[in-house]
């Protein structure tokens, strides 16, 4: 069966883990859990009428990216760089991770996920933002872990984004 592996990247608390548990488990909670190393899940998901397995690779703690960088990015064929949106700076700070990707790896499809849409009262980020990354050509979700909304469709648009390729 085709597997394709797929890495969640971001800054710290984002909510990487929790919106790979959503997708995998279906559950979430408001827990935080910190734990040192890398964590490899896999979900089938069919695109278009075939099976791909998903290989989701999530890494714990700050600093253990900066350290594992190169291992963890090694055969990846696509990623989910997220965002917690009641964050401005951590979009900042993954368009410069992402910068650092690219550099690395070269392009591979990625999906942008604006995560912790539920907390709207504190969203930082402006519809003019978001439209500038849709422009600069950015698959742009807005989701939330904590209710689901829009992460099947995330990883949904990255595995057809991956197995159109
Ligand atoms: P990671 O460091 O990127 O893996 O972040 P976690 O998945 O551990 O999440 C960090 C914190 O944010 C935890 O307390 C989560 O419960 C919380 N969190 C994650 N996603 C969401 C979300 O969509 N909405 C809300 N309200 N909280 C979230
Ligand atoms: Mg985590």
């Amino acid at each position: 069966m085709l597997q394709k592996k797929v890495c969640m990247l971001g800054s710290f608390s984002v909510g990487k883990s929790s919106l790979l548990r959503r997708f995998v488990e279906n559950m979430f909670d408001d827990q935080y859990h910190t734990t040192i190393g890398v964590k490899v899940d896999k979900k089938v998901m069919n695109v278009s009428g075939e099976d791909l397995t998903l290989v989701l690779w999530d890494i714990y703690g700050e600093d253990a990216f900066q350290k594992m960088r190169m291992s963890y990015l090694r055969g990846m064929h696509g990623y989910i760089l997220v965002v917690d949106g009641t964050r401005r700076q951590t979009l900042e700070d993954a368009l410069a991770l992402n910068e650092r990707v690219v550099a690395e790896i070269g392009k591979v499809p990625a999906v942008l996920a604006l995560n912790k849409f539920d907390l709207t009262d504190q969203w930082e980020i402006d519809p003019g933002r978001e439209a500038e990354l849709t422009a600069a050509g950015w698959t742009v979700a807005r989701t939330s872990a904590k209710t689901g909304d829009a992460v099947e469709k995330a990883f949904l648009q990255l595995a057809q984004a991956m197995s159109a390729k």
